[in-house]
């Protein structure tokens, strides 16, 4: 008679097998093992690489120092808290006028121009913010080329980005990071550990929802960009509603920082003329 535990056993020697081939990681927000083809350091270094890229996609530097240090000091603040503090994570404001926030891979994280005129606290901020940094703690870019691409892309991306660097495969690749799309399972773990990351922080978590109404508002309007690449809002702002009233209905203290983020960025924005695309 077969072993009924048999084909549980060999479907985890060959998981094993397969994690030990071909590279898995545990993710430290759910827990779970995930294929997994980067080391965290080739994380960073294709970060390194290809921030430069994203950024000039994305319009370059909003050149306002005032301005990037407020950001900048909102996310270090969050990412003190987060699973990962140890790495290096650099925020900067872009000039593109479309309505969206991109991780990449290593922890740099680019917010528009477009998405900071739509906010109206640090608090909403800190909701976008916390939900990048949770996917750069979760590795969800790398493992989402992982999935896609296999090795290919990414010794390809390497190849690109060497010293006698491929401009056309460099920019390629810059195009897949911008336009990748993750589970819903992912962007949900995304929301509730960023929504986490935030209280930590000493952020009001209705700020996230309040984001997620804002952006679901604008949509109605005209399609948003942060929507080609997410989830549409409506289920998030319930899981995060229900959250918030489980789990953070009594955490008193915690900021929304309305001023502070109509004096560091709002005024700041309109004082400049945006460049035109
Ligand atoms: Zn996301």
């Amino acid at each position: 008679m077969v072993n009924p535990k048999f084909p549980k056993l060999l479907l985890l020697i060959l998981g094993l097998c397969w994690c030990l081939l071909v590279g898995c990681a545990v993710n430290p927000i759910s827990g779970e093992e995930e294929l997994m083809l980067f080391a965290p350091e080739e994380d960073i270094q294709l970060g390194r690489q290809y921030s430069p890229e994203v950024e000039k996609e994305l319009g370059g530097r909003i050149a306002d120092e005032a301005l990037q240090s407020y950001i900048d000091g909102v996310g270090q603040r969050i990412a003190r808290v987060c699973h990962r503090p140890d790495w290096d994570y650099r925020f900067v404001a872009v000039e593109h006028e479309s309505v969206n926030a991109v991780a990449v891979p290593g922890g740099y994280i680019f917010i528009t121009r477009g998405m900071l005129e739509k906010l109206s606290t640090e608090a909403q901020l800190a909701g976008i913010l916390g939900h990048e940094i949770a996917h750069v703690v979760a590795r969800d870019s790398a493992a989402a080329l992982s999935r896609e691409y296999g090795m290919g892309i990414l010794l390809a991306a390497i190849q690109a980005a060497g010293a006698s660097g491929d401009a056309v495969k460099a920019a390629a690749f810059t195009k897949q990071i911008l336009s990748l799309r993750y589970s819903r399972k992912d962007e949900q773990e995304a929301d509730l550990a960023g929504m986490d990351y935030m209280v930590r922080a000493a952020y009001v978590p209705s700020g996230m929802v309040e984001t997620m109404q804002i952006l679901r508002d604008l949509q109605q309007v005209r399609p948003i960009e942060f929507f080609s690449t997410h989830p549409l809002p409506q289920n998030r702002m319930m899981y995060l509603s229900q959250r918030i009233a489980s789990r953070y209905s009594n955490v008193g203290g915690l900021n929304v920082g309305r001023e502070d983020y109509r004096q560091g960025v709002l005024a700041r924005l309109q004082q400049e003329t945006p460049v035109e695309f």
